[in-house]
Parts: C-alpha cells; sequence; structure tokens
C-alpha cells in the first residue's frame, strides 16, 4: 500500500497520532479548521494541507479524527471522490453509530473501505502510541489496516462489522459513567456513615464492590496515587468529554429501544457538572461533587 496518509482533525488526540505515522514512515497530510494546529503538524514533520480536499488528493489511506457524527459525515463526503480508488478509510472519532454505518455505506459506494476505529487511552496513549483502537467493518478490511494501526496504537481489536467499534466505545463508557458514579456514591455514604474512605477502598476493592472505577482510577484522594484525585481533578478524561460519550449512548438506547435506567442518572450528573463550570476537570471528579451534595441531594 502506499504510504501516503491524509489526516484530517489535528487536534488534541489527531495531532500526536499523525505524529506517530510520520515517525513510523508514512506520508503525512494534514488538515485543521484550526490554523495553529496546521501550523504545530508542519512543525511535527508533516505535510500542511489547506483543505480537505487537498490532503485527500491520490491518498491511499483517509484518517479522521474529530468532534463528532456531523464533521465525520462531511469531511468524507467531500474526500470520497479525491482519494486514490481503493482507498482505506479509518474514523477513529467518538461518533454515533448511525452516523458511522452510513459513512461506511458512502465509501463502499465509490468503491472505498472504511473502519470505525475509535479509540481508548487518551492524548497520553496517543503520543506514547499506546492507543488501544475498537474496530468496526470486514476482516479484510480489518487485516489491511493493521499496520497503520499499529503505528499509533499497541491493542487493536477487532469488534465486528460497520459500526460495531462505535458501539463498542459506547457500550464501554456507558458503564464506566455508571461506574464512577456509583463509587462515588458510595465514598458519599461512607462518610456520612463515619467509615473513613481508606477503609472502604480497603474492604471493597477485595470485595464484591470491586471494579475500575473503584481501584484503578479511585476518586477520592489517597487509596491509587496515580488517579486524577491526587491531583486537584486535572483532566485524565475531561468531564465534558465522559458527558459527550453518555449521550451517545443514552441516545442509541433511546433510538434501538434499548433498556436504559442508569445511563440517563449518569448522564445528568455529568451534566450538571458541566453545567457548574467544571467540564474541563477529570470526570471522576463526580465522586467529590457527590460527597460535598453538590449533585444527588
Ligand atoms: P479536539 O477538539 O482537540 O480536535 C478536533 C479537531 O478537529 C480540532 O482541531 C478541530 O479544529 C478539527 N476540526 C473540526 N471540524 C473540522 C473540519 N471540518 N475539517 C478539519 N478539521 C476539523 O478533539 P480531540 O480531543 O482530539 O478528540 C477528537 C475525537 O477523539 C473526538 O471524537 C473525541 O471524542 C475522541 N476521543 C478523545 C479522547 C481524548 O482524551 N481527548 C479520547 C478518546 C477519544
Amino acid at each position: 500500500m502506499s504510504k501516503v496518509v491524509a489526516f484530517i482533525g489535528l487536534g488534541n488526540m489527531g495531532l500526536p497520532m499523525a505524529s506517530n505515522l510520520i515517525r513510523a514512515g508514512y506520508t503525512v497530510r494534514g488538515y485543521d479548521l484550526s490554523a495553529e494546529h496546521v501550523a504545530a503538524f508542519r512543525q511535527a514533520g508533516g505535510t500542511a494541507s489547506v483543505s480537505v480536499v487537498d490532503a485527500a488528493q491520490g491518498a491511499a489511506i483517509l484518517v479522521t479524527m474529530l468532534p463528532a457524527g456531523r464533521h465525520v459525515h462531511a469531511v468524507v463526503t467531500e474526500a470520497l471522490d479525491h482519494v486514490a480508488p481503493g482507498s482505506l478509510l479509518i474514523d477513529s472519532s467518538t461518533i454515533d453509530v448511525a452516523t458511522a454505518r452510513a459513512v461506511s455505506g458512502l465509501a463502499a459506494a465509490k468503491g472505498h473501505a472504511m473502519l470505525d476505529a475509535p479509540v481508548s487511552g487518551g492524548s497520553g496513549g496517543a503520543t506514547a502510541g499506546t492507543l488501544t483502537f475498537m474496530v468496526g467493518g470486514s476482516a479484510a478490511d480489518f487485516e489491511r489496516a493493521q499496520p497503520v494501526l499499529h503505528s499509533m496504537g499497541r491493542t487493536i481489536v477487532h469488534a465486528g462489522a460497520a459500526g460495531a467499534g462505535q458501539a463498542a466505545k459506547l457500550c464501554n463508557n456507558l458503564l464506566l459513567a455508571i461506574t464512577m458514579v456509583g463509587v462515588g456514591e458510595a465514598f458519599a455514604l461512607a462518610d456520612k456513615l463515619g467509615l473513613p474512605a481508606q477503609a472502604l477502598f480497603d474492604i471493597s476493592s477485595t470485595s464484591s464492590g470491586q471494579c475500575w472505577a473503584l481501584t484503578g482510577y479511585c476518586p477520592v484522594p489517597g487509596p491509587v496515587p496515580g488517579s486524577p484525585a491526587n491531583r486537584n481533578y486535572q483532566a485524565g478524561f475531561a468531564t465534558d468529554l465522559m458527558l459527550k460519550d453518555v449521550t451517545l449512548a443514552t441516545e442509541a438506547a433511546a433510538a434501538t429501544g434499548a433498556a436504559s435506567l442508569l445511563g440517563p442518572a449518569a448522564r445528568d450528573a455529568f451534566a450538571a457538572l458541566s453545567k457548574q463550570g467544571m467540564g474541563g476537570r477529570d470526570f471522576s471528579i463526580v465522586a467529590q461533587a457527590l460527597l460535598q451534595g453538590l449533585i444527588g441531594r
């Protein structure tokens, strides 16, 4: 496969991902609406483009890392007639499943392959090249994408047909949102009952309440030294991004008629934090807000 990649969306995630492709030997043409982001990409050794079409022209691979479904739909539609015949399109943004399936269909109609390949690992993982990719698309296209995905990530999982990567991302983050609110609620009750946070952690982390939100990312300071709670909830994963993901999950539940009980409650909790100015803080601050009675009373 030709080594020319068009990369659209050079923000917090896209810039380090594109930089890793450059390091892996790809010729990367980048475009972003922000001139500042394009300049940073040029600094990283990329070829700056002046439009989506300019970047896409004759490229064998197109990667998109954009805010939401509408941006992905617009960019892919614009690029389809300009990439090389039989190109591989990879969307790594977190978007709704319906748009992921729709753009995959548009690409197929023009003879291109498309994968939805959202990521987990944050900007730290993007910089280190250790992202996890959850991939939706055919098995053959998944195989074809291995070299380019391995240049940006460490764990590459085939989730199923088109849209399955986004489905996996939304289901996982729905579960994380709910468990983090649950862990926060347990610490808030422990506090009112006079049980020290460390005692609850020591017991629950080895009991039936055990989960990653508690043991891997403990939302109160102390028990897990590396968690954002110990650095004043400076974002590892921002509340506004969690709000976006859990909103997409609850919308998908509503659209498909899936049972939905705790998802809307978790979404409302993160929406309240965002409204109170905490959207840029780490999402585990939900526990602190519950402890202080800022939400949930
Ligand atoms: P970001 O806002 O930093 O970057 C998005 C970039 O897209 C911006 O630079 C913006 O200017 C550009 N853009 C928007 N519309 C465009 C267009 N039409 N043409 C060209 N450029 C356009 O966001 P991010 O943090 O890099 O996240 C990107 C995606 O990855 C989102 O879908 C997000 O949910 C997902 N994600 C983010 C993280 C994270 O920790 N930041 C983790 C996992 C997944």
